[in-house]
């Protein structure tokens, strides 16, 4: 069975890549009848952030991926936070270090310190390999009693990896094929477990693969220089034959120019770049977040989904459920792919089409109450229905419909100019003497009656409809005339022709 897990580290909240990181595995799982893990990677203390874990629980939730198993929600591989499942790393770091694949290494930070200023000093790069590991205090260098005295002596250990010497590490990756890293050039001996006795992240990661039974790991490409070690650390705990597989995902581009896109461009640029609004505990700082800004989650996982993933049709529009049927990491592209905050109001644009219009009224409520505005359901429903169409989001509704609901404060100055001429305001207040006697009062009726009075009378059409506009709406916006004065109802409708020719 497909078993895939999302593995975030509670170090700040998810932005756009972390979301899509999630959702790739979410339909990966999905589209197999697997299973979707949430596991929290909480194993260094220095980078926690309190409520960054809530954060990612209530985005993924607002997104709709619901994992199967994970912190809250259970499962027979849990406890689902690396923090709970603390004691159960030593053990595998201690059977690496009998096996000969770790050592135990009492360096201190000033001891590595030096030996990067002399290579410095010599004009070479300096790596935690082979040669820095035979000049220091460890577990290879110390015999076991030297060894066994220093810890009873309480001096502080971490427990490193012993990468082989000079060896290629080839690993198949499902977005990009065949990767080979050379151990020397490349990689170094990583810690595998802290002095404050907690595993790094390569340690608990890989130990949690296996012991949750994860098929695929479905990363970002940042992770993808780690991929050797933990290719390795399947080798030395004899785990190859259950080794899951590897896609890392392609980075998410800055809409202009290159690079990737960062925490902060959202902000400079004008969007947002992460799910949910943040405020960052530390500096108080607020970050904008698409649910706050108005996006349906629709929109926004129709989005994330077209950052890396090629339908292979002409098609843009996919729901969640559509997407567990037609998604494949074959269709993954291996370039990074730039972010346009522009496509992502026009997705807006489209669900918020598609939505039933009750739906609609009720998000638009919220708007009139601030607005101090007391309207019907009924009333709000039509105007949602009128304007809709113009908007992108419903937070657009009120500036586009505001008109229903107020009178207008002024009159656009540029139309007065150009349509208010001197017979007006007599013509006007014809119309508003014959709409008294229109009835029932509808968009057809006040229509009908508005135009057989126009041609009894002979005037021109257009003379009169931009005033009366501007008498309704106080300018040249706005849908169908009559649809407004249906809205506004006879009384409103009048009254406001009054106050214009005033
Ligand atoms: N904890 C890692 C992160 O923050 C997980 C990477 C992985 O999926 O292996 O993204």
């Amino acid at each position: 069975k497909v078993r895939v897990r999302f593995a975030p580290s509670p170090t700040g909240p998810l932005h756009i890549g972390g979301v899509r990181t999630a959702l790739f595995n979410y339909l990966f799982a999905k589209k197999q009848g697997g299973d979707f893990l949430l596991r929290i990677e909480d194993t260094d203390q220095t980078r926690f952030v309190p409520g960054a874990e809530e954060y990612i629980v209530e985005s993924l939730k607002w997104c709709g991926l619901v994992p199967d198993e994970g912190p809250g929600i259970g499962g027979e591989f849990g406890p689902y936070r690396q923090s709970e499942r603390k004691d159960l790393y030593k053990e595998y770091a201690n059977q690496l270090v009998e096996s000969g694949w770790a050592y135990i290494a009492f360096d201190t930070p000033e001891e590595i310190e030096k030996l990067r200023l002399e290579a410095e000093s010599n004009k070479e790069t300096f790596s935690y390999g082979i040669a820095t590991r035979k000049k220091l205090n460890n577990s290879l260098n110390l015999s076991p009693e030297e060894v066994q005295q220093k810890i009873a002596s309480g001096e502080a250990y971490v427990i490193r990896f012993k990468m082989p010497e000079d060896e290629d590490v080839t690993e198949n990756d499902i977005i990009r094929g065949s990767v080979t890293f050379n151990t020397t050039k490349s990689l170094d001996d990583k810690v595998l477990f802290k002095s404050d006795g907690m595993p790094t992240y390569h340690l608990a990661n890989v130990v949690d693969d296996h012991l949750m039974q994860i098929t695929h790991v479905i990363r970002g490409e940042e992770w993808l220089s780690s991929l050797p070690l933990h290719a390795l650390l399947y080798r030395a705990f004899g785990w190859e034959d259950t080794k899951p597989q590897f896609a890392h995902l392609p980075l998410i581009l800055k809409p202009q120019g290159k690079g990737k896109l960062s925490k902060r461009d959202g902000d400079k640029m004008g969007f947002p770049v992460f799910p949910l609004q943040w405020k960052d505990p530390k500096t108080g700082e607020v970050f904008r977040g698409y649910r706050e800004d108005g996006y349906f989650p629709e929109a926004f996982i129709n989005l994330l989904t077209l950052l890396g993933w090629n339908p292979g049709t002409e098609e843009e529009f996919f729901s969640l459920k559509e997407l567990t049927q037609v998604f494949s990491l074959e269709r993954v592209v291996k370039s990074g792919s730039r972010f346009d905050p522009e496509k992502a109001k026009w997705f807006n644009r489209h669900y918020l089409q598609q939505k039933p219009e009750n739906e609609l009224t009720e998000l638009f409520k919220p708007f009139l109450k601030e607005k101090g505005i007391v309207a019907s359901n009924e009333k709000a429903a039509k105007v949602v229905a009128e304007i809709k169409e113009r908007c992108e989001f419903v937070s657009d509704f009120w500036e586009q419909g505001k008109f229903f609901f107020t009178e207008p404060e002024s009159y656009d100055e540029k139309t007065v100019k150009k349509r208010w001429k001197e017979n007006t305001p007599e013509q006007l207040s014809a119309i508003a003497e014959l709409f008294e006697t229109v009835e029932p009062w509808n968009a057809v009726s006040s229509k009908e009656a508005f135009s057989a009075f126009m041609n009894e009378k002979e005037w021109n059409f257009g003379a009169i409809m931009n005033p009366l506009r501007l008498c309704l709406v106080g300018g040249n916006m706005g849908p169908d005339l009559f649809k407004i004065c249906e809205i506004l109802g006879k009384e409103e409708t009048i009254a406001r022709i009054k106050t214009g020719i005033e």
